[in-house]
């Protein structure tokens, strides 16, 4: 690439409407430019990058069996329908929809669990062609409530997108862990720190969930770890009552608990989990066995589709079962539907017991409940739930006399053995950026759009599913984010658009210019990436340049080159030394 020939620019001026570095050294770089809200353009530089990366997902995914097809974009409401998912994520808000010029409804795919479902469907029938593993890599349509930060949160981003198909749980597990691995060895390979953070909700029946979170303090999830290495999870996770490990900051306050005081549980990621499971086992073993009457909040997320009368059934048929809260008034499906789906607050008050608090939110990821409507001052403007900034768990006084992890504090000690984290040890939080994530999808989907296959006795069986996303266009700037300095962008060579740019410090003296052309042929005929300045600019602009687009080698063509000797200058270090023409190949490869 030569840039005196080539679309190329960078600019001056910070951005006005980026909040972060790496968003900022995007636009300022020329990588991306942006076109409405949660909508950018990515520039030839960024398309590199971005191919870059692809590149390094395929080669992880294909050496592990995994097979690439590509599934539509657009899909027609009854795929939606058929899974129940179209009514809640219209609900939410976050789904892209419209009518075509049949008026028939049309999906903008957020997510393709549907759409690969029925792409085997009928013809995955026999145990012997499991398992399967397809993935995609493909544009991703999500109406964000607050789209952000560039490509971290659009509206509009590139996602791997993967799901597996099995006929057992060790199946399911063992692809479910290799591709775990595959993500480990695509973040190594392109220099980034990533943390993998458990959802472990096995009592659950079986859901696992596993997050990639680049620890940076950009992150719109906080994560908490220890410092062994040993445990770490996203709050909304370790805060859940699904999750065995308790954040031991939690404990001290379970030693105080007096009956009584309000208890949070959240009940995150209900997806696959039946709601009459959870609320019996979980809830109810909890709450009333611990012998402590203690009124609770549930607030429900995920990207499922809770069905509210189900929901409100099942809460009859619990509370029925306890004396005291007999009158406890049990919303119907209309009332509880309209909580769920309406505008908030969702805060619902058992009339015989005023402290109590019972909300229910359904919805999908960047769902929240906002509770505003109750008797517990401590808990006005609480925000619990979701993985969106402000969404989190942000206005609890955790070291209040507000019992949150109370349940998980009970839920561990008869769990006993399966508590992860050691409650002896502190907790540290840091904040992270979701750039995976895995997940155990048990039957659902292939239950619900009737995928079916016979087993070796002929007998017809649901199969199980997983699926896994990483977010490529969000990784691409996750790596600006955790790799740049003051003067700009930082790629680590695998990442990097080009590996090398080739600066000719004066365009003006006709052996600079000569010569620079020459090593830049040289160098691309020896298979390096390389970007030729020949751009009539001053050398320091183009210096300057060089390190705002943050290419790993910089060589400069200077007076030197009469001695036959080049300038290469490492990004990464600052480190310069002189090269002579003819080692300077072997020492870029
Ligand atoms: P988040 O919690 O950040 O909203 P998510 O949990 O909704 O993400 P998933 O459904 O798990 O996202 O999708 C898989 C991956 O896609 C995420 O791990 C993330 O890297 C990426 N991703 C999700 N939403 C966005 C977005 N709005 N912009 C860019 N990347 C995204
Ligand atoms: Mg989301
Ligand atoms: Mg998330
Ligand atoms: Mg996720």
């Amino acid at each position: 690439m030569r840039l005196s020939q080539s679309f190329f620019y960078t600019l001056r001026e910070v951005p006005s409407d980026a909040d972060i570095r790496s968003h900022q050294l995007l636009v300022r770089a020329g990588y991306i430019r942006r076109l409405g809200s949660g909508s950018y353009s990515l520039l030839p530089l960024m398309q590199r990058v971005i191919h870059k990366i692809e590149a390094i997902v395929r080669d992880e995914l294909d050496r592990i069996g995994g097979q690439e097809c590509l599934l539509p974009q657009m899909h027609p409401d009854e795929v939606w329908e058929a899974s129940g998912r179209l009514e809640a994520y219209r609900a939410e808000g976050i789904l892209f929809h419209f009518q075509d010029r049949q008026n028939r409804g049309q999906v903008l795919a957020p997510t393709h669990e549907e759409a690969v479902t029925l792409a085997v469907k009928d013809v995955l029938r026999s145990y012997r062609q499991y398992p399967v593993h397809l993935y995609q890599i493909q544009t991703k349509f999500r109406d964000e409530i607050r789209p952000r930060f560039g490509l971290m949160r659009s509206r509009e981003f590139i996602m791997k997108d993967g799901y597996s198909f099995h006929t057992s749980a060790q199946s399911l597990e063992d692809t479910y862990q290799q591709i775990g691995q595959a993500y480990e060895r695509v973040f190594e390979r392109l220099g980034i720190k990533v943390v993998a953070v458990e959802a472990d909700s096995g009592a659950m029946g079986g859901k696992k969930s596993r997050e990639f979170m680049v620890l940076t303090q950009a992150g719109e999830d906080e994560v908490l770890y220890t410092a062994d290495g040993q445990y770490a999870a996203n709050v909304e996770k370790a805060e859940s009552i699904f999750s065995p490990a308790v954040p031991s900051r939690f404990t001290e306050h379970h030693k105080h608990h007096t009956p009584g005081t309000p208890t949070i549980a959240t009940l995150c990621d209900f997806m696959d989990c039946d709601p009459t499971q959870v609320v019996k086992n979980v809830l109810y073993q909890a709450i009333f066995s611990s012998g402590v009457l203690v009124p609770v909040l549930v607030s429900i997320r995920g990207d499922q589709d809770v069905n509210p009368t189900k929901l409100s059934n099942v809460l009859s048929e619990m509370f029925s079962g306890l004396g005291s809260l007999q009158s406890l008034e049990v919303p119907d499906a209309d009332q509880l539907k309209e909580w769920t789906t309406g505008e908030l607050p969702l805060g619902y008050i058992a009339p015989d017991l005023p402290d109590s608090l019972i909300a229910f939110r359904e919805g999908v990821h960047g769902q929240f409940a906002r509770i505003t409507d109750f008797t517990v001052s401590e808990l006005e403007n609480f925000v619990t739930g979701a993985n969106e900034t402000d969404h989190h768990v942000y206005g609890a006084n955790w070291g209040g006399n507000f019992q949150l992890g109370y349940l998980a504090d009970v839920r561990m000690a008869k769990a006993g053995d399966r508590a992860k984290h050691d409650p002896e040890q502190t907790l540290l939080s840091a904040r992270g950026v979701e750039v995976g994530h895995i997940f155990q999808l048990g039957n659902r989907y292939a239950d619900r759009l009737g995928l079916r296959y016979l087993d070796a006795q002929g007998q017809e069986q649901v199969p199980l599913m997983g699926c896994y996303g990483m977010g490529i266009t969000r990784l691409a700037q996750a790596i600006v984010e955790q790799s740049h300095d003051e003067q700009g962008i930082i790629w680590p060579l695998a990442a990097a658009p080009y590996q090398v740019i080739l600066t000719v410090a004066n365009m003006g003296q006709s052996e600079q210019a000569e010569k620079g052309l020459q090593l830049y042929q040289d160098l691309k005929a020896a298979g390096l990436e390389v970007m030729l300045d020949d751009r009539d600019e001053r050398a320091g602009v183009k210096f300057k340049d060089a390190d705002l687009i943050g290419i790993p080698f910089r060589v400069v063509v200077g007076k030197t080159i009469q001695e036959g000797l080049v300038e290469l200058i490492t990004r990464q270090t600052g480190e310069k030394q002189q090269v002579a023409l003819e080692d300077l190949e072997s020492t870029l490869s």
